[in-house]
């Protein structure tokens, strides 16, 4: 089986059996994120448990890369510190932004890494970021990490 195969084999896996699937019961933030131009969406949750580790909710619509990649961050992030989860999840912005040409980490990207074939496809990165998206929204509307600054003029 080529590496390609392989990565498509993982995708699907996580589209057909989605890791955590489901909502919070008591969210601190919350996200609603729409991929217009495929339909997608997400609606992801964020809490923290005693030891400040996150709690990810989340459910979703849309294709198997979208809907796979919120079960991928699920796999990565759940029970993480907010200060790890922020490493992984910038590792994997960087990833879907390599153009296809990263050689990206298992030990910080897990099933992350099944995505880098999909960054060649600028019409299909927003389906494997808007997960990753909505969760930094939801971070944010949970006070766990501070809104980036804004951009100077
Ligand atoms: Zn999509």
């Amino acid at each position: 089986m080529s590496l390609e195969s392989l990565y498509q084999e993982i995708i699907l896996d996580h589209y057909k059996n989605p890791r955590g699937r489901g909502l919070l019961e008591a969210p601190l933030g919350t996200a609603f994120h729409v991929n217009p131009t495929c339909g997608d969406e997400i609606n992801m949750q964020v809490s923290a448990d005693a030891d400040g580790g996150l709690l990810i909710g989340y459910e979703g619509t849309g294709c198997s890369i979208s809907q796979a990649s919120a079960s991928v961050l699920y796999e990565l992030v759940q029970g993480l510190p907010v200060a790890e989860a922020e490493k992984i999840r910038l590792a994997f912005v960087e990833l879907m932004h390599s153009q296809g040409n990263a050689e990206p980490d298992e030990e910080v990207l897990g099933d992350g890494v099944a995505f880098v074939g999909v960054a060649k496809y600028p019409a299909r990165i927003k389906c494997a970021l808007l997960a990753w998206m909505a969760l930094q929204d939801a971070e944010i509307k949970a006070d766990l990490v501070m809104a980036a600054p804004l951009d100077e003029e």
